[in-house]
């Protein structure tokens, strides 16, 4: 029985988003030839991965895993799970450059990827953390305006661009310059090029994630709808097949299909999979507790790669505690890791 009668018949759960995705879903499959899926091992995508294979009568979907390197063993199997229960082959394709090398060669994250960028900005130029104006620094260091307007909190009142977002990152920056190279380069290498990289070589004329709306953060803030016309190039346009999935959503699917997923969520307590123990992670604290229990391997690795980021982050917090009132969840980052794992 094809996805419409199913329909017709009433057997997809009474619920308006997951109805309008399987009929959306299903005219992109028709609409479209040759269709790649983004696979994270995360719960949204066990969703997709079914949505797909419900309307996919034509194997028009890739499935694809992009490997950072940092992934987590309960991950490693969920995807076997998956390739068994469903009988498709996940692609797996590795990072360009291991994070462990893009962290030593440029840097590592640190609070989020814009504030990253900013900070890998300034320290090619030498920039000596100084508390002056916008125009003195700007004849200091001309080559990096945009960088120097976050400094000096010049995009506008309120605006996230301004350091100032980050409450008491300035005050902290000055007295504590940081002494280690500060970049997001590693999700470049491990994420962003090689889905591009792969999108052009295989001639995909579509290419799915499963970003939600209501998971909110900066990832689902980028898109207004499910669908983005030559998101990708002038030949390959992008669908999320489950971007209005609320949370109840997502359950009313689970329940009705009898999605299982990875023991990241089952035992371990994770809310969200991606790359082990980044520091974009505002509760990386956390993450780093359950990955020392679960995956000790694994938190080995994290703390070698990612040490100077988590003591400069500690450092950051408490010095924000120390310094500054009333403040909570705002001296954490912008972004989580899940805002990098399809981008
Ligand atoms: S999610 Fe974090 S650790 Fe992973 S590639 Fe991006 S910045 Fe690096």
């Amino acid at each position: 029985m094809n996805i419409l009668e199913e329909l017709e018949k009433g057997d997809i759960p009474n619920n308006k988003e997951i109805y309008e995705s399987f009929l959306v879903g299903n005219k992109k499959v028709q609409d479209y030839k040759k269709i790649c899926c983004s696979v994270s091992g995360g719960s949204d995508s066990d969703l997709m991965i079914d949505l797909f294979m419900r309307l996919d009568e034509e194997k028009k979907v890739t499935f694809v895993f992009f490997n950072t390197g940092l992934e987590y063993q309960a991950t490693k199997e969920h995807l076997k799970y998956l390739e068994d229960k469903y009988d498709i082959e996940i692609v797996v394709i590795n990072a360009k450059k291991p994070i462990p090398i893009t962290c030593r060669e440029y840097g590592q994250p640190f609070i989020s990827k814009q504030v990253s960028e900013w900070i890998e900005r300034l320290q090619r130029h030498n920039f000596k953390w100084e508390d002056k104006s916008f125009e003195e620094l700007y004849e200091e260091y001309p080559k990096c305006k945009a960088a120097l307007r976050w400094w000096c909190n010049e995009w506008g009142e309120d605006s996230k661009f301004n350091i100032s977002y980050n409450k008491g990152l300035k005050e902290f920056m000055i007295i504590n310059p940081p002494e280690f190279k500060i970049s997001p380069k590693c999700c470049k290498y491990a994420k962003k090029d090689i889905i591009h990289d792969f999108i052009e070589e295989n001639d995909f004329d579509l290419n799915c994630y499963g970003v939600r709306k209501a998971e909110g953060g900066a990832r689902s803030a980028a898109y207004k709808n499910c669908f983005t016309n030559n998101a990708v190039n002038e030949d390959t346009d992008e669908y999320r097949p489950i971007f209005w999935y609320k949370d109840s959503t997502k359950k009313a699917y689970e329940q009705h299909f009898n999605i299982k997923h990875s023991k990241c969520y089952t035992e371990y307590g994770l809310k969200r999979t991606g790359c082990a123990g980044c520091p974009f992670n505002q509760d990386f604290e956390e993450e780093l507790k359950i990955i020392d229990q679960y995956e000790p391997k694994l938190f080995k690795a994290v703390n070698n790669i990612f040490k100077d980021s988590y003591e400069y982050t500690r450092a950051y917090r408490a010095f924000v505690k120390e310094n500054f009132k009333n403040v909570n969840k705002e001296i954490d980052g912008q972004m989580s890791i899940d805002d990098y794992i399809a981008v």
